[in-house]
């Protein structure tokens, strides 16, 4: 990111490996639609000559002198959110806000990301994870940032067995918050979106029934497929702000929305007064940062290492040189009809 609405390749010193820290090599890289509301919704602010990137599958080149598990040539899956693992918010079980509001994302926000030919990962024992040999490295960038959102998305919501779950927005995101509902239980699951492609691929992860935004209202629509009554949990994962409110009125009393979305622009987030109980309603809204680390990455890859979950069908774009990430991340910005997540394989 060279400035706001502004990309290109730039040359940067190596980064400096600490005692604690790994200096690592992409494999394979993917950009995210976070990058493109910080580039060109400014959704941060400005940033000058900020390397792009959080979603890599690497080598380590280099490691500190304190760092126990890893070491030159490992293959690693390294998570967006790299927390600092010492930090009371850690402690106290919200290690991506540690020493600050969404502090434990680093690359391409307070640092600069994995969209270069090195990256520094703080905490090398704590934010990577062993890449396991079953598991090829374009697969294994979805554990970055796809996977862990999308699933953070369906443990925020506590989807248990039999909930009936819509999911707000299918791109990658709201895709794996779909597999993720299904996992942990959910019966009906409704997925929201426009795309064909999203849809099909909704319906591979286990969407039961496909809703179309641009048909008009989805709260109509939800409620007329489920007889007028209200479902168990909501997750958000794309929309605009509106969504809550949509949310809040089709969602029962002591149910829980969860959103995952990246709210890149406007003021306030309008919440209906009736919808939501007067106020008594006991819904539950709650919006987090997907949880970085290395105990996540590990387990959730456990879930392809055993084939439990299938991250290939949402891979639509395949590119193999470095030069082809400024393309990658342009379809991401314009989200051509075929697309849900590009790829570019370095290996
Ligand atoms: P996409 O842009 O690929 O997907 C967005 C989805 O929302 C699409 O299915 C789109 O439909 C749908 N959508 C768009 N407008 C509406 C609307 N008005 N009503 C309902 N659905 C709508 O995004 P990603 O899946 O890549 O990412 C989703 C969000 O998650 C982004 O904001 C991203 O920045 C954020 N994010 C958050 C993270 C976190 O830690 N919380 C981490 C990573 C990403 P269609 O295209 O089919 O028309
Ligand atoms: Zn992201």
């Amino acid at each position: 990111m060279i400035g706001l609405d502004k990309v290109g390749f730039i040359e940067k010193a190596k980064p400096i490996c600490g005692p604690n820290d790994a200096i690592c090599r992409p494999l394979a890289i993917s950009p995210c639609t976070s990058d493109i509301h910080t580039v060109w919704e400014h959704a941060l602010g400005d940033r000058h000559n900020l390397i792009l990137g959080h979603e890599a599958c690497a080598e380590v080149v280099e490691v500190g002198s304190m760092v126990k598990d890893f070491k030159p040539g490992d293959k690693v899956i390294i998570p967006a959110i790299t927390p600092d693992w010492q930090a009371v918010e850690s402690q106290a079980g919200f290690s991506m806000h540690s020493n600050g509001m969404l502090n434990g994302w680093k690359f391409s926000n307070v640092k600069d990301g994995v969209f270069a030919e090195f990256f520094h990962v703080n905490e090398a024992d704590g934010n990577l994870a062993h890449l396991p040999k079953e598991i090829n490295v374009e697969n294994a960038v979805m554990l970055s940032d796809m996977v862990p959102t999308g699933f953070h998305g369906a443990n925020l919501a506590e989807v248990e067995y039999g909930d009936i779950v819509v999911v707000i927005g299918i791109g990658p995101v709201g895709l794996m918050a779909v597999a993720g509902a299904v996992l942990r239980g959910a019966s009906r699951v409704f997925a929201v979106g426009s795309r064909q492609i999203c849809q099909d691929v909704a319906k591979f992860y286990g969407a039961t029934d496909i809703i179309n935004y641009r048909d008009g209202d989805i709260v109509a629509q939800v409620k007329e497929a489920m007889g007028g009554k209200p479902v168990d949990k909501v997750i958000i994962a794309g929309g605009d702000n509106d969504t809550f409110a949509q949310a809040v009125n089709m969602i029962k009393p002591g149910g829980i929305i969860s959103n995952v979305n990246y709210l890149g622009s406007g003021e306030f987030i309008n919440i209906p007064r009736v919808g939501w109980g007067l106020g008594m309603g006991h819904i539950r809204i709650v919006g987090g940062l997907m949880p970085g680390g290395r105990k996540n990455m590990e387990f959730l890859a456990r879930l392809m290492k055993y084939g439990r979950l299938d991250v290939s069908p949402m891979l639509t774009h395949k590119f193999n040189k470095f030069e082809d990430l400024e393309s990658a991340l342009l379809l991401m910005k314009n989200k051509p009809k075929d697309l849900i997540k590009p790829v570019v394989n370095l290996s």
